[in-house]
């Protein structure tokens, strides 16, 4: 279309709004994925610490027992005096192991360094504890006497002072068994197992401000979330109205002006309002083109007056008004004469000139037409009885024109036939107007009658 009426064109544009919508939500998609990683990372993080507290809780617990027991088969031996309390206590210490293990495990768990001090504090107090406890078991195996080469390096190893090996074997063993018993002991068992509590406390301390700032971060991630949702939500509600507005109702405005044959209303966006524009150009040269063609069916080419078919809807229509007429049939009289004496040419040219003398000489809103070959019509409208003179005169004067030519052209008269109605077209009104004007031809031409008169003759 290149109406100049386009460049003026105001709307919003479906494709941008597409555009801008398509990349709003994916904006907002992309942060709901982000989002939900997050989220699911601190999820992790929350539910790490809390396994990193049991693990740390079960490891230090470990140390316990395993500290513990060694204490119990070192007083074992001490008392029973069965090497095998010995095998056991080494077995734990080289084998099994649940001491370095535990604190193998911490390391790897990543326990705060202030954590991991105290359960380092607790183990080197119980490799101290180890020391008496081995020179507990030297004590014993010296003074019962038992084969040395049996016992583990470690045992063998361990230098009793001079003061020791001066006592008597039964000082000996009672020594071995106050040292593993006696205060100082207890006092650094005791130190052993604060220093545990101390480790809990403090991995509990570290897990719970991880958990409250893993649940933080998780709150605000997740408010977050829900507001990423809720803009999502109103982007589509947008979007739905958008469409409604811009491309729904448009398009029902438009169909409805298609069924009812109008022009289009305006309206919508952009692409849909030059849609609309183009229509209404198509549709107006459309309707020229129409009413051009209707012109042309209803008229004739050589006098411009309504033809036949126009005359003939006419009379349809005007046969449901009900209101009152007189209708004149007119012929042109001995028009054949005119034909053979001075062509078909100037024959044309008088029936032009009959048909202008018929315009001017009545009103606007009555119909001229041309029914036939030199066959004319005049509807008079709102045209009673009353009026018989002024017709008659109308016809007089024509005739007079038309018999004085001053144009060059041929003398020529018409016949004219009246029928009135006061109910419309009704269908005697053609017979009755056509049985006057037999008369007028009949009485020798060139005047009019009426059919009320031709009946009271
Ligand atoms: P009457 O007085 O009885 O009417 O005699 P008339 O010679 O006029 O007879 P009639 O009305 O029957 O003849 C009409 C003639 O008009 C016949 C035809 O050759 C001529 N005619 C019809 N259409 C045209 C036209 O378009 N142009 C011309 N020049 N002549 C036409
Ligand atoms: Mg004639």
């Amino acid at each position: 279309m290149d109406n100049k009426d386009t460049k003026k064109i105001k709307g919003v544009r479906i494709r941008t709004i597409n555009y801008s919508m398509i990349l709003m939500a994916s904006a907002l998609y992309v942060l709901i994925i982000y989002t939900t990683v997050h989220l699911s990372l601190q999820y992790k993080k929350l539910s790490e610490a809390t396994d990193t507290y049991i693990e740390s809780v079960r490891q230090a617990n470990l140390v316990t027992s395993a500290s513990d027991y060694l204490t119990m088969k070192a007083r074992l031996y001490a008392v029973n005096k069965d090497p095998s309390q010995v095998e056991s206590y080494f077995t734990e210490v080289h084998v099994t192991k649940r001491r370095e293990h535990a604190l193998f495990q911490l390391e790897k768990e990543n326990a705060s360094p202030e954590a991991y001090g105290y359960l380092k504090d607790a183990l080197e107090k119980s490799e101290e504890l180890m020391r008496v406890e081995i020179y507990s078991m030297k004590l014993v195996a010296v003074a019962t006497g038992q084969d040395l080469e049996s016992f583990p390096q470690e045992v063998r190893d361990m230098r009793l002072t001079e003061e020791d090996r001066a006592l008597s074997n039964g000082a000996m063993l009672e020594k071995a068994v106050k040292i593993v018993f006696d205060v100082p002991y207890e006092d650094a068992k005791e130190s052993i197992s604060y220093n545990i509590s101390r480790f809990i406390d403090t991995v509990l301390e570290s897990t719970q401000m991880r958990q409250i700032d893993s649940s933080l971060t998780l709150k605000r991630a997740m408010e977050r979330q829900r507001l990423y949702i809720s803009l999502l939500f109103v982007l589509n509600i947008l979007n739905f109205v958008l469409v409604i507005a811009l491309i729904v109702k448009p398009l029902q405005v438009y169909i409805r002006c298609i069924k009812e044959d109008r022009m289009l209303e305006i309206s919508g966006a952009y692409e849909f309002k030059y849609l609309a524009l183009t229509y209404n150009d198509i549709y107006e040269v459309n309707a020229a083109n129409e009413s051009m063609l209707r012109h042309k069916a209803e008229h004739d080419a050589l006098t411009g007056l309504i033809n036949r078919g126009g005359f003939d809807q006419l009379r349809q229509l005007l046969k449901a008004q009900k209101k009152p007429i007189a209708f004149l049939l007119i012929d042109v009289d001995k028009f054949k004469e005119v034909n053979d004496e001075h062509g078909h040419e100037a024959g044309d040219k008088v029936l032009k000139k009959v048909a202008s003398l018929l315009r001017v000489s009545f009103r606007s809103k009555d119909y001229v037409a041309r029914i036939g070959g030199d066959e004319f019509s005049v509807i008079m409208m709102d045209t009673t009885p009353q009026m018989t003179e002024l017709i008659r005169e109308k016809i007089n004067n024509l005739n007079w024109r038309l018999k004085n030519p001053n144009d060059g052209l041929p003398q020529v008269s018409l016949s004219v036939g009246v029928a009135f109605s006061d109910t419309g077209f009704t269908d005697n009104l053609y017979p009755d107007a056509d049985s006057a004007l037999y008369q007028v031809k009949e009485n020798g031409r060139c005047g009019c009658d009426f059919y009320e008169d031709y009946e009271e003759e």
